[in-house]
């Protein structure tokens, strides 16, 4: 039986009276609160918190947390979102005193390593990128998008050109254009596909002096790489344009080839995804933007500076960028996950940080080899870090879903990958097995979605059958969110 801690809200377990810790009366007299504050601002009667004992609440959040499923207690191939494990090691390290109790506003004389770890990551962020001008202030991918996206519009407005559109793939995630949307532009979708890769008569169609970006996820969400992506970025370039490069997918070609060197002018990392910052909980993020030089001055500031004294000491510093477009986020974004990616790039090497794309490839394709009997895979034989596989023809023939399918897994200890994303792709699967995951992991998840294919399509209509409920009203939920709990009457 699941226990009445978890599935019961702390309010209910609450009972009056009941307390964690008990503490002896005050021993001096009371001043009357009035003193301090006006009596029309007193309030009246106390706040309705819960009243539980110190079990209650441990149990009642260890219980909860067991509900869960994480990086740490399950495989969790979700697409696109690189849920690779998360070092512990990291941890330590993030959290040493000297980092976390630093003020900001400590002055860069009182902050020397720290300002050396910044620098030292916007350097290896610029190499990895081949893009020398680095940002580390946007929170996440999105703002990393948009904060590149407002530098493109300050540059165009600094040459006097009125460009207004960004132009992407139908397999692009939403952020895309939403950012660009943000950002002020008008929004151009292409929308023909040449076997999931951009259809260049339909890009040059959209081609024109009033082209501002061309934003493009290198290898894409169906985990193709853009080989023509050189001829591409010619294309956007004769006309005047910009190339962004989306680089969620930076998993698959750390250290094998680089952003600035196929054509793009920004890109945007996710350090929660690619380089182990702990995700999926909504949890902070770090998504850094990389751009080319002419781009470096619009840049949010400031920017960490190393500068060699006569008698030979380095010194780090802070610069403003000359045209800087303001700031994006309070000072360095959430340095925490910038310290954890630090360490992971630290800790692999140059060698060592390309070892981890093979190695991501690798998995993905083996488990592509495994499935694409049961699930096809549309976009063909060979993938790089993560593929798209199709529930289509088992919906047609059996009646069996993506959804029906993700929900299984849960049942059999697996999270379930990206469904019905990309949208180009009908009833889709999409898996990122990521690098740190072996040959026996593989083989269990593969060998768990084989079983599921074959089970009454009815039953599994109603799956999960472990979790605390089953198949809530995504919609019903999202339209008319209780965001509040009301006591029974
Ligand atoms: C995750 C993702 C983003 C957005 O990144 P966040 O860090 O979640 O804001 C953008 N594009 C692609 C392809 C992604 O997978």
């Amino acid at each position: 039986m699941r226990n009445q801690q978890a599935t019961q809200l702390l309010f209910e377990l609450s009972k009056p009276g009941r307390r964690a810790a008990r503490y002896p009366m005050a021993d001096v007299p009371d001043r009357p609160l009035t003193d301090l504050i006006p009596e029309a601002q007193l309030a009246t009667a106390l706040p309705p918190l819960p009243e539980v004992t110190e079990p209650d609440v441990i149990r009642h959040f260890v219980n909860l947390s067991t509900l869960n499923m994480s990086v740490d207690t399950h495989f969790y191939p979700l697409g696109s979102c690189t849920m690779k494990y998360n070092p512990k090691r990291h941890e330590r390290l993030a959290s040493l005193p000297g980092l976390v109790d630093l003020h900001p506003y400590q002055t860069p004389a009182a902050s020397q390593g720290m300002l050396q770890f910044l620098y030292e990551m916007q350097q290896m962020l610029a190499e990895i990128a081949g893009l020398p001008g680095v940002s580390m202030q946007p929170a996440a991918g999105a703002q990393g998008e948009l904060t590149a996206l407002l530098v493109a519009a300050q540059y165009f407005r600094d040459r006097g050109e009125h460009r207004t559109k960004v132009i992407f793939p139908n397999s692009a995630h939403g952020t895309n254009p939403a950012s660009a949307a943000i950002a002020g532009f008008e929004c151009v979708q292409l929308n023909q596909s040449e076997g999931g890769y951009v259809s260049l008569p339909e890009l040059q169609s959209q081609l024109n002096d009033q082209t501002a970006v061309f934003m493009i996820t290198n290898p894409s969400t169906l985990g193709l790489f853009e080989r023509r992506i050189q001829t591409i970025a010619k294309m956007v370039h004769d006309v005047g344009g910009l190339v962004y490069i989306d680089g969620a997918n930076m998993n698959a070609i750390l250290g094998i080839t680089r952003p600035g060197d196929f054509g793009g002018d920004m890109m945007h990392y996710n350090v929660h995804k690619t380089f182990t910052g702990p995700h999926g909980a909504g949890g902070p993020g770090s998504g850094p933007i990389a751009v080319r030089d002419f781009l470096a001055d619009y840049l949010p500031g400031p920017i960490v500076t190393k500068e060699q004294q006569p008698d030979g000491t380095v010194v780090y510093g802070l610069k403003t960028p000359s045209k800087t477009i303001g700031r994006m986020r309070t000072f360095f974004g959430n340095v925490g996950i910038l310290l954890r990616g630090y360490c992971y790039l630290k800790t692999l090497g140059a060698e060592g940080v390309k070892a981890v794309s093979d190695n991501a490839v690798l998995n993905a394709n083996y488990l592509l080899q495994k499935l694409k009997h049961v699930l096809p895979v549309p976009q063909g034989e060979r993938c790089m870090h993560e593929f798209v596989a199709s529930a289509q023809k088992l919906k047609t023939e059996k009646g069996i879903s993506a959804m029906d399918i993700a929900k299984r897994l849960l049942d059999y200890g697996f999270h379930a990958p990206t469904v019905y994303f990309p949208l180009v792709v009908p009833e889709a699967l999409m898996m990122e097995p990521t690098e740190t995951e072996s040959k026996e992991t593989l083989d269990a998840f593969a060998a768990a979605i084989e079983q599921i294919i074959t089970e009454d399509p009815e039953r599994l209509h109603q799956a999960p059958f472990t979790g605390p409920a089953s198949r809530p009203d995504d919609l019903k939920a999202g339209r008319n969110p209780v965001l509040k709990w009301v006591a029974k009457a």
